[in-house]
């Protein structure tokens, strides 16, 4: 098949990229597929920054990642890219449930996810979901089991998780971890180490912190496995 053979090839473009002689500074200089680069394109996002051109390449190529890097550097793209490539590249459909959860601290940075998601996201076939607290929690049972990215806040994912018929992490490929130093700051620890524990040991974990600490490379040893780190931030 056409779209078989396209994969391939995205996969050994992606094992041969190296990031220290590629002199790729746009989106289109990556092994990306044509729907996330016309997606990104729509949105005018053409060049990448600092975090983006350091991370984007270490997480398609699968590895776990501690990402620090300032607010307002673009760590959201540097994520949502590649758990968008990954489940492409898996040929993910609504019959594989969820494929990548992506966990923000609050209400408000889980929407503007969701949106960035579905905006670059327009041009595939997945379906995207927002679980945040204020909502009826019965309303969401009704989609949450065609999901294939999940975007939500510690409390609520969890919720989630306990109910009898709940979210069904059995397939999941990609967990993101946004924002986990505010994470941490607003006490979510706990909820986020049963979250954690709840989940497939084998997946990729991708962890974005705007600053490093303690609490949070305690956080990476618990929820990456032989992590790559990158980026610059300051030390707490
Ligand atoms: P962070 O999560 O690091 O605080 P965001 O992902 O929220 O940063 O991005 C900050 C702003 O930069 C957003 O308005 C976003 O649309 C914009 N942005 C991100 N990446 C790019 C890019 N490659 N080109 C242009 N604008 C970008
Ligand atoms: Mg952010």
């Amino acid at each position: 098949q056409k779209e078989d053979a396209y994969i391939k090839e995205l996969e050994t473009k992606i094992e041969e990229f190296d990031p220290k002689t590629s002199r790729g500074e746009l989106f289109k200089d990556l092994p990306l597929s044509h729907q996330t680069l016309k997606g990104l394109r729509d949105s005018a996002f053409i060049k990448m920054t600092e975090i983006q051109k350091m991370s984007i390449p270490v997480s398609l190529k699968g590895h776990d990642l501690l990402a620090a890097a300032k607010t307002g550097s673009g760590k959201t793209l540097a994520f949502l890219i590649p758990v968008i490539e990954k489940l492409y590249r898996e040929k993910w459909t609504e019959f594989d449930g969820l494929g990548a959860l992506i966990i923000s601290p609050t209400r408000e940075l889980a929407m503007q996810t969701y949106e960035v998601l579905t905006k670059i996201g327009r041009y595939t076939s997945f379906s995207a979901g927002l679980v945040i607290g204020g909502k009826e929690v019965k309303f969401e049972l009704d989609r949450i089991s065609k999901i294939n990215i999940l975007v939500g806040t510690p409390g609520r994912i969890l919720q989630h998780m306990d109910q009898a018929v709940g979210l069904n992490t059995s397939n999941l490929q990609v967990l993101v971890l946004d924002e986990a130093d505010r994470c941490l700051d607003m006490g979510f620890k706990k909820t986020l180490d049963a979250i954690v524990m709840n989940l497939p040991p084998v997946r990729q974990t991708l962890l974005f912190s705007a600053t490093q600490s303690q609490s949070l490379a305690d956080l990476a040893r618990l929820s990456l496995t032989d992590y790559k780190s990158v980026g610059t931030a300051e030390v707490k």
